[in-house]
């Protein structure tokens, strides 16, 4: 048996290593376009601030670790352009010699994941953050240029990192967006404690904005504005990496991305797809959605593997959604959020429940506020959607609220969560008693 998997970073290492620890039998190959594999994509803001300083902890690991420990062939540089479904192949280039070759699979698993959306403007000075490659780049850039002063475009959670980790730096930095709808995860509102922060530290930010030219360090903006910076990151979006899949029968929804069902099988036979680039659904609504999160490609990668080992296809196990679960730290806050997304919400009849207190007893030294806001649908008081944001706690809340709507908790049911409770930790009704309280 052969089972090829198409990206060697969260979801396709992680899937080639959970199958090979329960099937020691099949021949496992991995081809990857470009020059990593099992980078922590996540960690690379830290280690562009310093917070993480070696480099080799970016990296967890080699092909010649994959092969000689878990006897996985992983090809680095290795691009499949085709799929050819019928004959159960594909075709892939190899960068570094320019050959083209087909590979036959038995099980085809891709994750081949998303890539940063680009800015039409042609600039050495211009950067995007994905990977490994891209990080080394704007580390060599910001060390050879001696790089003072950055322009930051985009307010999604990689931009607010990067934002954070060149401020640690001590690289001055501006932020821009488009429209006033920024770091989407939240609720809009929520979110002028980003503002707040950003403001404490003299950080020039403009809503409303947009680069119209970028000439050698001179951008001029939409709004008239002319200034010069050293190095700019766009953290604009992210595309799904789904092109070369659309000569073949696999389908794909109308952005890109592959419909999976509730065992990452696609359209196709013997064709799985995991990670950023699937449309999959919520747990709690089994609305269809896609959710580009590290989390998903792990799960996902356990319960494959998981199912192609069993000797009984009907004992198969399903994979029961996502919650979207979600986190940013920006600077002393962070804003975490569960559930469907704010725009969403209008599909439902809801009531929203909003609570700010304390993360523990008042009385306790360093008590911060934490907000936190729980949507429930009217009809059923089953939880839709929570956000949190605080200083110290946010993170713990929102776990607790993904746990409930994975148990299928009602808002009412939250006045029943018992709590960990001392001075330190929490208070004896916890904010997340709280809003089970205030529903009533
Ligand atoms: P990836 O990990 O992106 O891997 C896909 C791989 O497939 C890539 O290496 C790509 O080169 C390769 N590939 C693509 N097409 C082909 C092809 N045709 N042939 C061969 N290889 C191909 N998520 C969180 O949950 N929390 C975080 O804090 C967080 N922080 C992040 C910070 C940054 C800077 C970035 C970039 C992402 C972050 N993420 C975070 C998102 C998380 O990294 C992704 O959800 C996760 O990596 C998705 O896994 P994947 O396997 O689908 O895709």
């Amino acid at each position: 048996n052969k089972i090829i998997v198409i990206g060697a970073v969260a979801g396709g290492a992680t899937v080639a290593s959970q199958i090979r620890r329960l099937d020691k039998e099949s021949e496992i190959v991995i081809y990857e376009k470009d020059r990593d594999m099992s980078f922590a994509n996540c960690g690379l803001p830290y280690y562009l601030g310093g917070i993480v300083n070696n480099r080799d902890l970016m990296l967890s690991a080699t092909p010649e670790q994959f092969n000689n420990k878990k006897d996985i062939t992983v090809k680095t540089y290795h691009e499949a352009i085709a799929l050819n479904a019928q004959d159960k192949t594909i075709s892939v280039k190899n960068h570094q010699t320019g050959d083209i070759f087909t590979d036959h699979y038995d099980q085809l698993i891709l994750s081949p994941g998303c890539r940063a959306r680009t800015l039409p403007f042609e600039s050495n000075r211009l950067f995007t953050l994905r990977n490994l490659e891209d990080t080394d780049r704007i580390e060599s850039f910001i060390e050879e240029q001696h790089v003072q002063k950055a322009l930051i475009i985009g307010t999604g959670y990689v931009s607010l990192e990067i934002l954070e980790n060149f401020y640690y730096r001590g690289i001055k930095t501006t932020l821009i967006h488009r429209s006033e709808q920024i770091n989407k995860s939240m609720d809009n509102d929520l979110n002028q404690v980003i503002f707040e922060e950003i403001k404490k530290r003299d950080i020039p930010f403009r809503l409303n904005e947009e680069i119209t030219n970028i000439n050698d360090k001179t951008v001029t903006f939409k709004s008239g504005h002319i200034e010069d910076f050293d190095i700019i990151i766009a953290g604009v979006g992210i595309e799904p990496n789904s092109d070369w899949l659309k000569t073949s029968s696999l389908k794909l929804n109308d952005k890109g991305y592959i419909p999976v069902n509730e065992y990452f099988e696609t359209n196709v036979n013997d064709v799985y797809a995991i990670g950023d680039i699937i449309e999959t659904f919520y747990r709690h609504t089994k609305k269809r959605t896609s959710i580009t999160l590290a989390w998903g490609a792990h799960r996902a990668a356990s319960l494959i593997a998981e199912n192609l080992s069993l000797d009984n296809p009907h004992d198969k196990v399903s994979f029961k959604g996502l919650l979207g679960t979600n986190i940013v730290r920006v600077f002393d806050y962070a804003l975490g959020s569960v559930g469907i997304s704010e725009s969403e919400l209008s599909d439902y009849n809801y009531t929203m429940i909003e609570q700010t207190q304390k993360q523990h007893a008042g009385y306790y030294p360093v008590a911060e506020p934490i907000t936190l806001r729980v949507y429930f649908e009217n009809e059923t008081r089953k939880i839709l959607r929570a956000c949190a944001i605080g200083k110290d706690g946010a993170d713990k809340r929102i776990d607790i609220i993904s746990t409930a709507i994975i148990g299928e908790l009602t808002v009412d049911d939250l006045r029943d969560v018992e709590i960990a409770y001392a001075p330190p930790f929490s208070s004896p009704k916890d904010i997340v008693n709280m809003i089970g309280y205030k529903a009533q």
